[in-house]
């Protein structure tokens, strides 16, 4: 499959002087489902704004769709859908209403229009409140008619920047439903940005992981926590002035691998997990060290992040809202 996006090079700096993107490459095949993860201000939305022509990139060489970004921007416009961040709906305007106008904007008109306004209406199972303001659409309702709207002039390749950010656990996984079915149902490349590790790992075959601006791993999840060598071991150690010398220790053990701190602990992988505990515990304990906790699990996207950057994404993930009111 050829690349329908390449990006070479590409940088964006703001008129204030941030640096929000700094010479990131990458390219995605069509029919992929392609993300972007990184956690708030890593540069997601600057790349989707430059990628999409919302905003003038600084530097680098952009091709989206066959089309060049500085040459043939119209044309780009016309091959892609949008879900941006914030939303683009009229909260006056009924949900068909809404979709009526983007759909005037792309051109459509008529009976194709119609048509076309019931179709999306039903894939994203809004047709009983089509006739309601958007207004009184609870949030995953109104990202469910962003995404029709986006998807208005049927667009093979589809950009949603963080599409569940907010949204409660059932909406997020209806949204999840409907971007598999458009993309293997449909054949629609898409990609998406995210700050959930269970989002990035459940719909993206290929991932990027973005932060300050940079690219700091590729591959699809599972090469990504494969790369970590095992399983994670994680240890805490309440006395912080033990922790430096127990990484020491765990040094000296076979098999461990990509020692690092995490958040009041130490995180370790190993292949063979579950016999090298023993190892573990005994050496710390030879130099008076008693992890106060000790686990072990399958890595996650969470340690990818981790082991390239030193931090956790998780916490954003913790703070998420998990309700939100149905006005409906
Ligand atoms: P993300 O979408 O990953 O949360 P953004 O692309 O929105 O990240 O932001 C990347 C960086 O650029 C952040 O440091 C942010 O504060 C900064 N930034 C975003 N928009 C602007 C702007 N209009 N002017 C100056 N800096 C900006
Ligand atoms: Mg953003």
């Amino acid at each position: 499959m050829p690349d329908i996006i390449t990006v070479e090079g590409l940088s964006v700096v703001y008129p204030d002087g941030t640096k929000a993107v700094s010479d990131i490459s990458f390219g995605v095949k069509e029919g992929e489902f392609f993300g972007f993860l990184g956690p708030n201000g890593a540069g997601k939305s600057t790349t989707i704004k430059a990628l999409t022509t919302l905003l003038r990139k600084t530097a680098g060489k952009v091709s989206v769709a066959g089309y060049d970004l500085d040459r043939s921007p119209r044309e780009i416009r016309r091959s892609i859908g949008v879900l941006s961040q914030e939303t683009s709906l009229d909260v006056d305007l009924t949900g068909r209403e809404n979709l009526r106008l983007q759909g005037r904007l792309q051109q459509l008109h008529g009976k194709i229009l119609e048509e076309r306004i019931e179709e999306l209406l039903k894939l994203v199972q809004l047709e009983d409140v089509g006739n309601k303001p958007a207004g009184r659409y609870s949030g995953g309702m109104r990202k469910r008619l962003d995404l029709a709207s986006a998807l208005i002039h049927e667009p093979k390749l589809l950009f949603l920047d963080e599409p569940t950010t907010g949204l409660d656990t059932q909406s997020r996984v209806a949204i999840w439903e409907y971007l598999e079915g458009l993309n293997k149902k449909q054949g629609i490349t898409i990609f998406l940005t995210t700050q959930y590790l269970e989002e990035a790992d459940r719909l993206c075959r290929q991932l990027s992981v973005i932060d300050h601006g940079q690219l700091v791993a590729n591959g699809t999840p599972s090469e990504l926590k494969a790369a970590l060598g095992g399983d994670a071991i994680t240890l805490t150690i309440e006395d912080s002035g033990l922790r430096s010398r127990a990484k020491e220790i765990l040094k000296t053990i076979q098999g461990l691998t990509n020692i690092s701190d995490s958040e009041g602990g130490i995180v370790a992988y190993a292949k063979n997990a579950g016999e090298i505990i023993a190892d573990i515990v005994t050496a710390l304990q030879a130099s008076g060290i008693r992890p106060s906790f000790l686990s072990i699990s399958s890595p996650t996207l969470d340690d990818v992040f981790l082991r390239q950057t030193g931090r956790r994404i998780r916490s954003d993930e913790l703070s998420r809202r998990e309700t939100e009111p149905f006005l409906v």
